[in-house]
């Protein structure tokens, strides 16, 4: 296959994708049309390269999940020796080498007492995985009324059935019927569009106001956990305000609330640490999901961390007759695995978290002097999650519909440029590869502001 594939010219795989590939996130308006996504031929380091030659230097690392760069050579390896040796093992009945080899490395780099490892296929099934969890919990402990799920407006947490319920961005959800009474939304930690004249420390106090009248208004019998991004991703790269993560977590523990943490994005490395909840935001959650990043993007993985204190509550005994009858062919995929020790070992063995713990204050830095461009509303970010929200009329203050077509603009000028933006609607975000360099964040900040 690999070799009829490089036998194809870019045309035809431009009309193979426009007669028979349906793509995510698509207009069927445009089917049968030739696809605006340009074709890539190559990756290396932080650089993509398309049908036409052109170099790009990638922005976003493909979805947030390009840590160690494209086309080294360890993974690569790794998954072709993983794959020669057994491609693949049910772990309904097996065990395998690398699945537990992983298990046990993310469970040392976990906070807490986080040392039980469920693998999923990726993001949104790492997520369902939990949720369903949580269910299962409950129910295990004779509190099957206890399942409401506190989630947060512009949150995005995957898009299955459930995690896209659970998303909050209003864009992904027309056309699905996914409303469920077992889900509660509750403000998005906004900075940019806090109420006027809140300072940090106000806003605080009154997102968390806002929970606690909500676990008041439903009652902490009906809740079963509070699912939350610890920087809103897709969302719009929202820094919660100081202390938030602590106190929706306090507030969590004392009404027996399961706290679960998507670390897709904030996971392996992105802010300069392994998992961002403890050691960034000082919190240790019952359930931490990742994915994107465990394998570097190289092959699809997720999967959750869950506490040794949860588990034990329902262990033993009170277990008996209950089984947590959720699993996929892929979980534990030996070759998946594989690609993820090689992964976590290049970022060990390369010093990536330290280094983005050096470079990521230049990358604020630099992407904070757009802040004077006229078109530019906002700059934000945390470690190597930046983004640059184009707000035109700034006496409005928020971002229009104009924005977004203006962001599009954007994007097409710095691809023709070599830069790849990406933009998620009014929003130029950028979270380059672990690896990046000074030299290419001035690169990057260059042609954005061009
Ligand atoms: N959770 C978060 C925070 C994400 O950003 C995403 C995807 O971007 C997901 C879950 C879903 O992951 P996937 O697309 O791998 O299913």
């Amino acid at each position: 296959a690999a070799e009829v594939i490089a036998g194809w010219n870019a045309p035809d795989q431009v009309a193979a994708a426009q007669a028979h590939l349906l793509s995510p996130f698509e207009s069927m308006e445009k089917l049968g049309q030739t696809p605006d996504r340009p074709l890539l031929t190559r990756g290396e380091g932080v650089w993509l390269y398309d049908e036409a030659g052109r170099q790009l230097l990638d922005g976003p690392a493909g979805m947030w999940c390009t840590q160690v760069g494209y086309a080294r050579p360890e993974i690569a390896e790794a998954i072709a020796a993983q794959a020669m040796t057994i491609s693949y093992s049910s772990p309904w009945y097996f065990l395998n080498g690398p699945s537990a080899a992983l298990a046990a490395r993310i469970a040392a780099v976990t906070p807490g007492d986080l040392n039980h490892v469920f693998f999923t296929t990726g993001g949104s099934s790492a997520v369902d995985s939990a949720l369903r969890f949580m269910q299962f919990y409950n129910n295990v402990l004779g509190r099957a009324g206890k399942k409401t799920i506190l989630a947060r407006i512009d949150g995005y947490h995957g898009s299955s059935h459930l995690t896209a319920a659970v998303s909050g961005r209003a864009g992904n959800r027309p056309n699905f019927d996914l409303e469920m009474e077992t889900i509660s939304f509750l403000s998005a930690p906004n900075m940019f569009t806090r109420p006027e004249g809140m300072d940090e420390a106000a806003f605080c106090d009154h997102l968390i106001a806002e929970l606690e009248e909500r676990i008041e208004t439903l009652g902490a019998d009906s809740i079963g956990c509070f699912i939350a991004e610890p920087v809103l991703a897709s969302g719009g790269i929202l820094v919660p305000p100081q202390g938030y993560h602590q106190r929706t977590l306090e507030i969590c523990r004392r009404h027996d609330i399961l706290y679960i943490s998507d670390e897709v994005v904030t996971g392996f490395g992105r802010l300069g640490h392994w998992f961002a909840s403890e050691e960034v935001y000082g919190i240790t959650p019952d359930i931490i999901t990742f994915a994107k990043g465990v394998t570097s993007g190289y092959v699809p993985l997720g999967g959750f961390a869950i506490s040794d204190a949860v588990l034990a509550r329902i262990a033993g005994e009170k277990s008996k007759q209950s089984f947590y009858s959720n699993g996929y062919t892929y979980s534990g995929q030996p070759v998946a695995c594989a690609a993820g020790l090689a992964s976590m070992d290049i970022i060990e063995g390369d010093g990536l978290l330290e280094h983005v713990r050096d470079i990521a204050p230049y990358f604020q830095a630099q992407l904070a002097t757009l802040a004077d461009l006229p078109l530019v509303g906002d700059v934000r970010g945390a470690g190597l999650l930046g983004c640059v929200e184009i707000v035109a009329d700034r006496a409005k203050g928020v971002s229009t519909d104009l924005d977004a077509k203006l962001t599009l603009r954007i994007d097409r000028l710095c691809y023709d440029k070599g830069l790849i933006v990406r933009p998620i609607r009014s929003m130029c975000v950028m979270s380059p590869a672990l690896v990046i360099t000074r030299e290419q964040i001035d690169l990057m900040v260059r042609i954005l502001r061009e």
